[in-house]
């Protein structure tokens, strides 16, 4: 179990001071000019030594990523852009850094952006989230008042600017260069990549973008080390990590915990547990809505990283955790979720503009057990036409859902369309 004093977000349930005072009181901005002046490639380096992946759902070495940016400037600017849309259904732990705990991310900020030559860094925030916005909004008003932004931040040497935008709401705005088109002021649809942001990104200039809560644990990295961070979690799977669980337990939480922790264990220690006991789980989403669920018997012996999730055919996607108990119509679970992705498909390619309605209708008939059990097939054919032929993930995102109820709950989908034939209507058939 990870220990109070190894823990990145020190304030993630509101319960001390989020003003700049106190969190410098709890160690941050501390010695934050000094790290700077190690000089870019010392951040960059740190940052692969301590085998961060990023913490927005594809995992991809953080280090690494920004390694990609240009080592020297071709006249144009270099930017770093900060995901904070957090639309993904079941996620809810970046707003947390940002309500709670504004600091680490603006430090984390300054610094990363430092390390990637950018004198201006862009966080992009979900329309819906209007408290959070008001404290990240005050907490960088409080940092400009200070000298942590602006001209010679921090004392570093270098100057830097933090703009707060916000969306208006549209989920596919979290895929990287959909944010980059809607920061534009442009229409939010997907680019086509590549070229990749690093080379081409906001205003056609040299970009990355990072999730909040990588960013936010770049400090504390830095200060205790890399390899205190990768002392956490299996190799390859390095640090602590934010895990926001929902559903089915009996106290749904956000908590900072190890990597690699075992799915059990996180929720009984954390959770109070399922709702009914362990034995009266049916699923689990792991990662966040986009990734498929994991029945029972895998979940028994879940442990919750990149690696071991990807083994099973899921993901550790966003690490928020959706548990369904046995009361739970999984198929009408997963008909929600396609309805989700069908309608927030900005219907620039075909497979995803219409294969996500097609998948949605199919899925609409399979709650009511209305359909031939050849079908099941044909579905599941048609998920993997979408998959991989998109211009973004959302296509995936879409088809990934469906394919897991089907690898693992093609008996209860056949079930019901088979009782619907004998005029009996299975128990948990939707209305
Ligand atoms: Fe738009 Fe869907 Fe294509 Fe992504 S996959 S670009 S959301 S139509």
């Amino acid at each position: 179990m990870l220990k109070d004093q190894d823990r990145i977000f020190t304030n993630l349930y509101g319960m001390h001071d989020r003003s700049l005072a106190g969190a410098k009181a709890r160690g941050h901005w501390d010695g934050t000019a000094g790290l700077i002046k190690n000089g870019r490639d010392w951040i960059v380096d740190q940052a692969k030594a301590s085998g961060l992946r990023g913490r927005g759902g594809a995992g991809f070495p953080t280090g690494l990523k920004w390694s990609f940016m240009p080592k020297e400037s071709d006249g144009r600017p270099a930017y770093l852009v900060i995901n904070a849309d957090e639309s993904e259904p079941g996620t809810c732990k970046d707003r947390e850094i940002m309500r709670h705990d504004p600091h680490t991310l603006i430090e984390g900020a300054l610094i990363a952006s430092f390390a990637m030559g950018a004198h201006a860094c862009y966080i992009y925030i979900r329309g819906e989230f209007i408290r959070e916005r008001e404290a990240l909004q005050a907490a960088i008003d409080e940092c400009y008042e200070d000298g942590l932004l602006g001209k010679n931040a921090a004392k570093s040497g270098w100057d830097f600017d933090l703009y707060l935008h916000h969306g208006a709401g549209a989920y596919i705005c979290g895929e990287e260069t959909a944010l980059l088109e809607s920061l534009e002021g442009k229409k939010g649809m997907p680019r086509m990549k590549p070229p990749f942001p690093a080379g081409a990104g906001l205003y056609g200039c040299p970009t990355t973008v990072n999730n909040v809560e990588s960013i936010a644990v770049v400090p504390t990295i830095l200060r205790r080390g890399p390899d205190w961070f990768s002392s956490f979690g299996r190799p390859n799977n390095a640090g602590t990590k934010l895990f926001g669980i929902s559903g089915h337990v009996n106290n749904p939480c956000v908590v900072e915990e190890e990597m690699s922790i075992p799915l059990k264990e996180l929720l009984d220690r954390h959770c109070g547990g399922v709702r009914g006991g362990w034995d009266n789980l049916k699923a689990v989403i792991p990662g966040g809505s986009s990734v498929p669920l994991l029945p029972k018997d895998i979940a028994d012996e879940a442990i919750m990283d990149f690696d071991w999730l990807r083994e099973q055919r899921s993901g550790l996607g966003t690490a928020a955790v959706i548990v369904m108990d046995q009361s739970t119509d999984v198929i009408k679970a997963i008909w929600r979720l396609a309805k989700f992705y069908k309608h927030e498909s900005c219907g620039q390619c075909t497979p995803c503009r219409e294969g996500t309605g097609w998948m949605m209708r199919v899925m609409d008939r399979l709650v009511k057990g209305d359909a031939e059990v050849e079908e099941i097939d044909m579905l599941l054919d048609v998920t993997k036409q979408v998959e991989g032929h998109t211009i973004c993930a959302l296509g995936d995102a879409a088809a990934w859902p469906i394919q897991g109820l089907i690898r693992h709950f093609r008996d209860e989908i056949e079930d019901r369309i088979k009782h619907k034939r004998t005029g009996r209507v299975s128990a948990v058939a939707a209305e």
